[in-house]
């Protein structure tokens, strides 16, 4: 199968040298050449020198413009290894493939890290991922994410262009599906998680309550309590937990929560009360009777 990949983010200098893939089982591995000769890019055309545009007046303005940026931009990269897949089709004609997946790592960090739009909250520290690449292929399932092969730091989210392609009614759903699937999937790329040992219900809920406040939830989630029993119950229904304990013990507990998942391993019953004061079991009945009677603080309004 031949691969072909799109690079976002990435210099013109590093895109000539991209080699053809191919990919058997999942592997992507470099095609051998049949010769030693080197390939020659081709060459790029002469800049656009627009009338009246001038070296140093250009100089002067960039002057003004050195903010540096406030949380750090890891190298995005995506790879569609099958072209002629329908759910590529669907994907590149959905959303905007670059600003998708730059605005969905900008949320994340802010959910996660920031005390607001532009700054980090000093209380918080921010996993060291470097490089995010995001794989569409034909696979059973939506999508994961995993550590590259090169490193820990590296990551990966496989995303299945066969669910891509499944997503209906695809005009009206298929642009906050797909930002809404890779919002959740960025999550795992910059969570914390007790060094492996957090509860995979949690690791799940916070991803997916961060997809909630980005508002690219599907339709058919609500909350749910009686019916799930569980505040580990993951996806959805520990989202809406946890929106319900950002609501009672204020903006920042889940960033809170994260943090403390950097620190130390997970232990459920001094991981809670040290932190919010409760057993997650209490906090789980109060969310349950708070839903029940449709208090505001279980059904308040998910703030964008
Ligand atoms: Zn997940």
């Amino acid at each position: 199968m031949t691969v072909k990949r799109i690079l976002v983010n990435r210099p013109k200098s590093e895109i000539d040298d991209t080699a053809t893939m191919t990919a058997d089982s999942g592997n992507a591995r470099p095609v051998a050449s049949s010769t030693a000769v080197p390939p020659v890019p081709t060459p790029m055309p002469p800049p656009d020198q627009p009338e009246g545009a001038s070296g140093p007046a250009d100089a002067e303005f960039s002057d003004h413009v050195s903010e540096p940026p406030p949380y750090p931009k890891p190298k995005l990269r995506i790879e569609i290894r099958d072209l002629n897949h329908e759910g590529a089709d669907v994907f590149l004609g959905a959303v905007n493939v670059s600003a998708v997946i730059q605005q969905a790592v900008g949320n994340v960090q802010r959910f996660l890290y920031g005390r607001n739009a532009w700054y980090a909250d000093p209380e918080t520290h921010i996993t060291p991922t470097r490089s995010v690449t995001v794989i569409l292929r034909d696979m059973d399932g939506v999508a994961y994410t995993t550590g590259s092969e090169l490193d820990g730091d590296h990551k990966e989210i496989h995303f299945s262009l066969r669910y891509i392609a499944g997503i209906k009614p695809r005009k009206e759903r298929a642009t906050s599906e797909i930002a809404g699937v890779l919002t959740h999937e960025l999550v795992h790329c910059y969570q914390w998680d007790g060094r492996g040992t957090c509860p995979g219900g949690l690791v799940e809920g916070i991803a997916d309550w961060v997809r909630l406040k980005c508002a690219l939830s599907p339709p058919h989630w609500k909350r749910e309590p009686a019916a799930v029993g569980r505040w580990d119950g993951g996806y959805q229904h520990t989202a809406y937990f946890l929106d319900y304990l950002e609501r009672r013990f204020g903006d920042g507990t889940v960033r809170r929560i994260n943090e403390k998942l950097r620190l130390e391993h997970y232990d459920g019953a001094a991981f809670w009360p040290g932190l919010l004061g409760h057993k997650v079991e209490e906090l789980w009945e109060d969310y349950a009777d708070a839903v029940k009677h449709d208090r505001p603080e279980a059904s308040g309004t998910v703030s964008q």
